[in-house]
């Protein structure tokens, strides 16, 4: 795969597909930490005088057409202005994806200079299965610029027209952040010094039962808590009281449990619990100190012992990967499972890395420093899929050589 530097982009329209999908409260961003990720190729391209035309998508516009969609937004106005403050330097903003707007601000930029355009998921063609009708949008995208950097590393799996029919469209390179993230994922899947041991929470369990199903062949042990631990409990019979649960996914989760027995891999799942009445912030908190939780309860956090026994589980690990939460860290009575358990990893001496938009900002938002782990992934939903062994479609157009 070509890198930046390979292309020559001094002097050069340089369309950057980069991954600028932050957590937005209204128009204030939550977490910066996706823009901040794509400074350092914003960086290369600028200090070696190419204009740089980012394109990116936010959130998940709804509507028809993109009359509909643009007056629903979101907008990536704001995310214009922050990156400007980060790059230290102004950021053109077009007010529409590959339209005039966007034309007229990659005409009026010099040397060094960053644009961005509006959110490409304002037109329906960027996500569309029908090739012709992505091919008509990348044709317009590819109009804009001479070469195209693929880093958007949170989108790279999908097939979309700025992740995989522009780069067929230009010569193209793969940027930083991708590079970076793909040395690191491939770290896990070649050889991982061992014990490798994997830590699982989040939501669903359907979200995450193929990357499971691929560990099971890698990892020596898997700790599994958050939402999807009550599906895998409810499979050895126990209560879940009114927990997240997807009864639907247990004769799956029986399987990948079975399937662990057989391969070796140790499976521990919460033995105790952090409850509630209902998912609020200011639900009272109690403790339920065994494996059972009373109907009417919800698991929303694991519980004093489970923390200790995961810490005691990360203790010896040479290899860590944490995907998902292990409770609702977003409230502060049921955040304390996040925080023992990245607090934990943090001590593991070897390869660690957080995958997962929400466990990366909970990272962030429970003011751990980023710096102690050896990667946080900015994709969720990509470096999982790189995991399951899944070819993504963006980094195959990038790799095509042209
Ligand atoms: P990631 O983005 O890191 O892959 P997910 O999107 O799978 O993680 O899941 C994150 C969400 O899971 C968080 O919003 C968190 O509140 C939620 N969660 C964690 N534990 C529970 C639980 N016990 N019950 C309900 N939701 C939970
Ligand atoms: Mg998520």
């Amino acid at each position: 795969m070509r890198r930046v530097e390979d292309l020559g982009p001094g002097g050069k329209a340089v369309l950057l597909r980069a991954d600028l999908n932050v957590p937005l409260d209204g128009a204030r961003i939550t977490d910066d930490g996706r823009i901040r990720a794509s400074l350092p190729t914003i960086g290369k391209l600028t200090a070696r005088g190419a204009r740089v035309i980012v394109c990116a998508h936010l959130g998940r516009p709804k509507g028809e057409d993109y009359a509909q969609r643009a007056a629903g937004g979101p907008s990536l106005r704001p995310v214009a202005a922050r990156l400007g403050e980060l790059l230290g330097q102004p950021v053109a903003f077009a007010d529409d994806v590959a339209g005039s707007s966007a034309a007229a601000v990659a005409a009026g930029l010099a040397d060094g200079e960053v644009a961005l355009l509006e959110n490409v998921r304002f037109e329906p063609a960027e996500t569309s299965k029908d090739d012709g009708q992505r091919a008509e949008l990348a044709r317009r995208l590819a109009a804009l610029a001479e070469l195209y950097v693929g880093d958007g590393f949170g989108a790279m799996h999908r097939k979309h027209a700025s992740v995989y029919d522009v780069p067929r469209l230009l010569p193209h390179a793969a940027g930083d952040l991708v590079a970076a993230e793909i040395s690191v994922l491939r770290q896990l899947t070649t050889e991982p010094p061992r014990p490798y041991v994997v830590v699982l929470g989040g939501a669903k369990p359907s979200d995450k039962l193929a990357v499971i199903g691929n560990l099971l062949t890698r990892a020596d042990r898997l700790l599994i808590g958050g939402g999807m631990a009550y599906t895998f409990l409810a499979a050895q019979g126990h209560q879940v009281g009114g927990s997240l649960l997807e009864a639907d996914q247990i004769p799956q989760v029986s399987a990948v449990l079975a399937e662990a027995a057989r391969a070796g891999v140790e499976v521990v799942l919460p033995s105790d619990h952090i409850v509630a009445g209902r998912l609020a912030a200011d639900a009272p908190a109690e403790t339920v100190a065994e494996v059972d939780i009373p109907a009417g309860k919800l698991g929303l956090d694991i519980g004093p012992a489970t923390r200790a026994e995961f810490a005691r589980k990360l203790t010896d690990a040479r290899t860590v990967f944490w995907n998902g939460p292990p409770g609702v860290f977003e409230y502060p009575a049921f955040a304390d499972g996040t925080r023992a358990v990245a607090e934990a990893i943090t001590k593991v001496e070897g390869l660690t890395v957080v995958g997962g938009g929400d466990s990366a900002a909970a990272v962030r938002l429970l003011g751990i420093p980023e710096s102690a782990f050896t990667h946080i992934s900015t994709g969720g939903g990509a470096s999982l899929e790189y995991l399951e062994g899944r070819e993504l479609p963006g980094l195959t157009a990038l790799a095509d050589g042209r």
